[in-house]
């Protein structure tokens, strides 16, 4: 039997958490991948190191101040060199047969629509994509005749169990959180928590944005909307269950009342194998559990006073249109804030929620139709609504 031609593969934010658990899945078999565009940021060595060694066509910073870097990097070695959010688009639209979207939020948007836009399967880590504009990036998808598969852990587990099952037949969809960094803290700490206290996460080892998006749980608020978006599924049908342990990544309630789980060890790999070699399955590295070893699993409700962001969730859900790429952006912005210890934890928050009930007060601007250009447009209106509510509270 002749082997099948190497599969064409691209990977944005290949420098990241994700980034480098996606590599190390394809670079273990390197005769099956044609490794077509790999993106990064500021670790301009990383980049290089992984372009060179995948043999990779193109590789792109997301910097432009850091292209001369990455050429020298890549002297002599036959990658191409390029940098700016433009040229990220140009690697997206380069034919690939799978594209890893695995860049930390909203510039994620517009590589993942030019993926789509050439008919790739698009495997989907940057959940912010489909908080952002959910409805546009479905339909760019049908209308090119691309997949999405999700690659949130969640996600990922919620499409597993629907397997040959029919959407109508679905009760509910529950998605397990584990609570993060505080969960166990008192309340009245949270107020002085600290960006390196909430970057410590209990199970899995993430970037750091989506680690203190964990402790807040504006991880798992962005996560309940992408459920909505990939499953189609009423918000009221959709549940988050606090779960300590991180072994369940979320259950799947039928109309007859079963409720299949998804369990396995809080490894990435496992849910980026699983859109890597989708519809199959086949060997991953990781950890088999051991539920003997493990003797208990803790399930208990989240707490909405320590978890305002899922109520603001709910909250954009309600609303639609643009109101996800307002609180996605106010989110990223308050986080920036947070991180750069201008603001407190529960700052994050309050923030979010204070540029929300400004832009619900003037529906002219959630209401306008769905574009890449003005998802964007309110994504920079939003980041700057927080700003000027930061400098009201500081005057
Ligand atoms: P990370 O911070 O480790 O890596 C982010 C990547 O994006 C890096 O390659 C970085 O260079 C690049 N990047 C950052 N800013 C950019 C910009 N403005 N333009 C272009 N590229 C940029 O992040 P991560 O933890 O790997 O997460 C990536 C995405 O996957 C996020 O959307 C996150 O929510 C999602 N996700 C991550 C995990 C996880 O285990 N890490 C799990 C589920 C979902
Ligand atoms: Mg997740």
């Amino acid at each position: 039997m002749q082997a099948a031609d190497p599969r064409r593969v691209s990977i944005f934010g290949a420098t990241g958490s994700i980034g480098q658990n996606t590599i190390d899945l394809i670079a273990r078999d390197p005769d099956a991948y044609d490794v077509v565009a790999l993106s990064g940021g500021a670790n301009i060595a990383r980049l290089a190191e992984d372009a060179r060694r995948l043999r990779a066509d193109v590789a792109v910073t997301a910097f432009p101040e850091r292209l001369h870097d990455l050429r020298a990097a890549l002297a002599g070695s036959g990658v191409m060199a390029a940098a700016g959010p433009a040229a990220l688009v140009e690697a997206a639209a380069r034919p690939a047969d799978w594209v890893m979207s695995a860049i930390v939020g909203a510039a994620g948007l517009a590589p993942g629509l030019a993926a789509l836009e050439q008919g790739a399967t698009l495997a989907l880590a940057n959940k912010e994509t489909l908080v952002c504009a959910g409805p546009l990036v479905l339909e760019t998808a049908r209308r090119h005749g691309a997949r999405l598969l999700p690659v949130d852990s969640e996600h990922s587990a919620v499409f597993q169990a629907l397997v040959g099952e029919d959407m109508a037949a679905v009760e509910r969809i529950v998605i397990t959180a584990s609570g993060g960094a505080f969960r166990d803290w008192p309340l009245e700490r949270l107020a002085s928590a600290t960006a390196e206290e909430a970057a410590q996460h209990p199970n899995w080892d993430m970037g750091q944005r989506i680690t203190i998006d964990s402790a807040s749980m504006f991880n798992k608020a962005l996560e309940v909307i992408e459920t909505r978006e990939f499953f189609g599924i009423d918000p009221d049908r959709i549940e988050v269950i606090v779960h300590p342990e991180s072994m369940v990544h979320a259950l799947v309630g039928f109309r007859d009342g079963a409720l299949m789980a998804h369990l396995g060890a809080p490894d990435m790999r496992h849910a980026i194998g699983y859109a890597l070699h989708w519809p199959e399955r086949r060997d991953l590295p990781v950890a088999r559990l051991d539920l003997a070893a493990l003797g208990q699993l803790n399930f208990r409700a989240p707490d909405g006073a320590r978890y305002p962001a899922l109520a603001l969730a709910r909250r954009v859900m309600a609303r639609g249109g643009l109101s996800g790429a307002v609180f996605n952006a106010a989110k990223e912005r308050a986080l920036d804030h947070f991180i750069a210890g201008h603001i407190g934890f529960l700052d994050m928050a309050r923030l979010v929620e204070a540029v929300l009930d400004r832009f619900e007060s003037d529906p002219g601007l959630i209401d306008a139709p769905m574009t890449l250009d003005t998802v964007t447009q309110t994504d920079h209106l939003a980041r700057q609504r927080v700003d000027a509510a930061m400098a009201q509270r500081a005057g």
